[in-house]
């Protein structure tokens, strides 16, 4: 089972697509991580990414790309995967596709984690990260349990200057417009499934699950 997550900042991606991993029992690979590991790591792409990032440039394509190759091959890859943070702009997706033709894979399903710009902004505005571990936290749906501090290290809990209402609007305009082909090109592959992600985190993934579940009729829909 190969699945892509797709979704807005503040839709809960990242943590569903660890939660679905779990409940699948696929490997979950997330694009940013397996990019900072390869930074931390100083792989020769490693390297080649730090020269891009050292001169305020987007990693491009071609290199994340050649990172995903290298993670096709390890061994947990092998029972299924969960896409997160990639691909991001249909030219990625068109990339994504002559890779996976090496192995014979295909994308089983691509769920498109639906949320309104009024949650998104409620969970986003209010969003607490620890400057120690990178837990999140909320000021409301999920505050500390001491005012300030990480639950998980102790560490100093602070707002991100990019979670502000006006920013985090600028942020939704600029996903739309990149996701919209994105979404019409898996649609058109029948890959699509919108999951209605104004929800609790356990109602999305049950959504997801039961997709999973119930592939072959669900496909006929
Ligand atoms: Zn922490």
């Amino acid at each position: 089972m190969r699945i892509i997550l797709l979704g807005p900042p503040g839709a809960g991606k990242g943590t569903q697509a660890k939660q679905l991993s779990f409940e699948l029992d696929l490997a979950h690979i997330a694009t940013g991580d397996l990019l900072r590991f390869n930074v931390s790591e100083k792989t020769v792409l490693g390297l080649k990414a730090q020269e891009y990032m050292n001169k305020g440039l987007l990693v491009p394509d071609d290199l994340v790309i050649q990172m995903l190759k290298e993670r096709f091959m390890q061994a947990d890859v092998k029972k299924g995967f969960i896409l997160d943070g990639f691909p991001r702009t249909i030219q990625q997706a068109i990339a994504l596709d002559d890779l996976l033709k090496n192995y014979n894979w295909r994308i089983d399903f691509v769920f498109n984690l639906d949320c309104s710009e009024k949650v998104i902004i409620q969970r986003l505005s209010g969003r607490l990260v620890c400057k120690n571990c990178g837990a999140n936290f909320h000021i409301s749906n999920m505050p500390p349990k001491r005012k300030g501090i990480c639950d998980l290290c102790g560490g100093q809990l602070y707002q991100r200057t990019d979670d502000n209402e006006e920013t985090i609007r600028k942020r939704l305009a600029v996903y739309q417009q990149e996701s919209a082909p994105l979404i019409d090109y898996y649609t058109k592959q029948g890959l699509l499934r919108q999951i209605q992600a104004d929800r609790s985190q356990k109602e999305v993934l049950e959504a997801m699950v039961s997709f999973v579940k119930c592939k072959n009729d669900c496909r006929a829909l």
